[in-house]
């Protein structure tokens, strides 16, 4: 293993202690991967508390086919349901690093689209966050229902990955679920993570006002 990678698991377990702590990855649920060697992807395991995942837990997937091709030495893990989703991300999107949340914020901000398949993020700075996005850009994220598993959601957000209306999205909301927030690395996924998060929050304490406006 390269000191690359050692260091990606380190910051990876770093990242979730961080999100676990945000009550991104509260109660086993969320995620993360990052770059393994020679292209492949470093998964959490699932079921599993993420604020305790360790260095050597993470399983490695080859994105072009979803194969895990490297397993860790405990028999008793099993990686992300998250696979199929981050794999679709690294393929079509170029990502490298891939958060699913299930915070709180997220949820709500789903609850806005309100039977829609969209929300629109506007007037704010943190706009400027996002890798080619103004704060005068109105940035529309795609929302998609959620299915019984993880695993059935990767062909709904295949197809809003083919819409392009959601070209500029480095995310995709999932409703009464989460999110997930993608980068070319994990520096780049982990700051639109933080700045998505900010904007999910603020658009959940605008509607009132925006409901006041147009009432
Ligand atoms: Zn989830």
């Amino acid at each position: 293993m390269s000191d690359t990678e050692r260091a990606t698991r380190d910051l990876l377990v770093e990242l979730l202690g961080q999100f676990y702590a945000k009550g991104w990855v509260s109660g086993t649920g969320g995620g993360i991967c990052g770059p393994a060697d020679g292209g492949g992807l470093l998964l959490a395991p699932t079921g599993v508390h993420k604020e305790r995942v360790r260095q050597d837990e993470f399983f490695t997937v080859d994105p072009r086919d979803d194969r895990v091709i490297k397993t860790p030495g405990n028999p008793d893990l099993r990686p992300s349901e998250c696979k199929g989703i981050f794999c679709l991300a690294a393929r079509d999107r170029g990502a490298r690093s891939v958060v699913h949340s299930h915070a709180l914020s997220a949820v709500l901000a789903g609850d806005l689209a309100a039977g829609g398949d969209h929300v629109a993020l506007r007037d704010l700075e943190m706009l400027k966050g996002i890798r080619g996005v103004g704060n005068r850009d109105v940035h529309l994220l795609p929302v998609i229902r959620n299915t019984p598993r993880e695993a059935e959601l990767v062909e709904h957000v295949a197809s809003v990955l083919a819409d392009d209306r959601f070209s500029g999205a480095f995310a995709v909301l999932v409703a009464d679920h989460g999110a997930y927030i993608w980068g070319e690395d994990v520096w780049e996924a982990k700051r639109h993570a933080a700045v998505y998060h900010y904007l999910f929050e603020a658009l959940v304490a605008r509607r009132d006002r925006s409901t006041e406006v147009t009432a």
